[in-house]
């Protein structure tokens, strides 16, 4: 019985004089409490929680110039195509457009940085895009603002929705660019 109880003890890798009964569930090296980091799924040696870092971080400095490059100007391209589109209620271009777009950076910077990643990549790149588009239905904006601040009755209503489905389409593109990017990362 004692020698049962003795056999599940081990001892922390790291520190040969500590005993412990944690494992690393990844790697299953045995680990003291010092050595344990908690995470979503239970605990972790430390080398696991940097290896797996450095899986998922590996876009480099320029990587982050030449998504933003892309991204800014495709988000700008596809917000002025999304105003040329007048065939289709502004709504339903906009949801199009904006899901297209997004997924189109996406594949475009993927391409560009060689599938490298981080999550601050993926800000990065949702923020230019963002700007981008912003950009390019600026002008929409400032107009309708224009007309809305001239008192033309009637035109209110719709001048606000043309803002908003402006304002909508940025968010969409982002919050697109942002799942791709990301699911990218958890999907391994
Ligand atoms: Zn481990
Ligand atoms: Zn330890």
């Amino acid at each position: 019985m004692t020698e049962e109880l003795h056999d599940e003890y081990q001892v922390c890798y790291k520190h040969p004089d500590r005993k412990t009964l944690l494992r690393c569930n990844k790697c299953g090296k045995p680990i003291c409490p010092e050595c344990a980091v908690q995470t979503p799924t239970g605990y972790r040696c430390k080398d696991c929680i940097k290896s797996q870092q450095k899986v998922f971080d590996t876009a480099e400095g320029k990587d982050y110039i030449i998504g933003a490059a892309i991204a800014a100007v495709l988000g700008f391209l596809g917000a002025f195509l999304f105003q040329m589109i007048t065939f289709l209620p502004a709504y339903i271009t906009a949801l199009i457009i904006s899901v297209a777009c997004g997924r189109l950076i996406c594949a475009a910077v993927r391409a560009a940085v060689n599938k490298r990643r981080s999550s601050n990549l993926t800000k990065t790149v949702a923020a230019a895009a963002g700007a981008g588009a912003l950009l390019g239905v600026l002008q929409n904006i400032i107009v309708n603002i224009n007309i809305m601040s001239w008192g033309a009755t009637g035109f209110e209503l719709g001048c606000l929705i043309q803002i908003i489905i402006d304002i909508a389409y940025i968010v969409i593109l982002c919050g697109t660019i942002l799942a791709e990017m990301s699911g990218m990362v958890f999907r391994r």
